[in-house]
């Protein structure tokens, strides 16, 4: 049976680390504070802002939630990133994705200050990762590299293969992890014979957004898997791999929930501080 590596247990022993770090910042004068633009009515996307706001909460920093309506239009969103880019209060932006049909992406991401960008998915800081400078690192891929770190599991020559190339989970992932000497291949939904690239991953990244699409029979035995995905299904959370059977075969595996998506609010709260130090109040 895989060793379960729990966000759970991690992000609360974090959440513990960065109370004291958020306690030493203040008595020099840093007040981290996070502002989360969320446009519109999304129900998954109203439930993960306000986990958002809880994490801010927790570990005793300041958050404020902007909402703007389903209707507003790009000028309206890239002046409330404006406003919040200018205010001193507010060490890290993020806006909420993804935005009502209508509103441009990347212009609004572009918008955000890159030091007050604590999601890493302004451009420039995006070039830095892709370039293997030092910068803000996705919430997502940074909390699967801190896991995979914390349970010791080996990275130098192992082979990675992460499934799914979005700008803000596959991709970062994958360069994360060649940072860390992996032999990295990024599968997609044009892979062909995408179990024969799964079957060979010492390291496995699921990040696709479909129900239990990883089986026991792609997974090589002993690997470590890493649960990306969250979908609901009859009112249940699950993840992109079929955690049962694969927990059978895997080394390692993360839960969902109480996996990967722990470790991303908890790598955010991690941003923000970061943000908040390299500004300097
Ligand atoms: P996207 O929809 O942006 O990307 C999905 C990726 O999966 C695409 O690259 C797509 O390929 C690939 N894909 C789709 N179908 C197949 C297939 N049949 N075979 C192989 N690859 C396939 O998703 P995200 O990266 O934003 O999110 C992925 C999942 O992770 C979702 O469930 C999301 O809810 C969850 N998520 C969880 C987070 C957390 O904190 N735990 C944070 C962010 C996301 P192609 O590019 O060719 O279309």
């Amino acid at each position: 049976m895989a060793v379960i590596l729990s966000g759970n247990e991690l992000s609360q022993r974090l959440t513990g680390e960065q109370t004291e770090r958020v306690k030493a910042l203040k008595a020099q004068w840093i007040y981290p504070g996070l502002a989360v633009v969320l446009v519109g009515e999304d129900p998954a996307s109203q439930i993960y802002v306000r986990n958002k706001g809880i994490a801010c909460e927790a570990i005793g920093i300041h958050s404020q939630t902007i909402r703007l309506p389903e209707d507003a239009d790009q000028a309206q969103l890239e002046d409330t990133i404006q406003r919040l880019n200018e205010d001193k209060k507010i060490s890290g932006i993020l806006v909420q994705l993804p935005l009502p049909k209508g509103l441009d992406e990347d212009a609004a991401l572009a918008k955000i200050l890159p030091e007050k960008d604590v999601d890493g998915f302004h451009l420039i800081n995006a070039g830095k990762l892709f370039t293997g400078q030092e910068t803000v690192i996705p919430c997502t891929p940074k909390g699967i590299l801190y896991m995979l770190k914390e349970a010791g599991i080996p990275l130098e020559g192992k082979e990675a293969v992460i499934v799914g190339r979005s700008n803000i989970v596959g991709k970062p992932a994958a360069m994360l992890l060649l940072g860390e000497n992996c032999t990295v291949t990024l599968c997609h939904s044009r892979t062909r014979n995408l179990a024969e690239h799964t079957r060979r991953a010492d390291i496995l990244v699921a990040a696709i957004g479909k129900p239990r699409f990883i089986t026991a029979d792609m997974v090589k035995p002993g690997a470590a898997v890493m649960d990306v995905g969250i979908n609901r299904v009859d009112g249940k959370v699950v993840g992109d791999v079929d955690y049962e059977p694969v927990s059978k075969v895997a080394g390692y595996i993360t839960p969902v929930p109480g996996g990967i998506g722990k470790m991303t609010i908890s790598m955010l709260m991690e941003n923000t501080l970061e943000a908040a130090c390299r500004q300097g109040r």
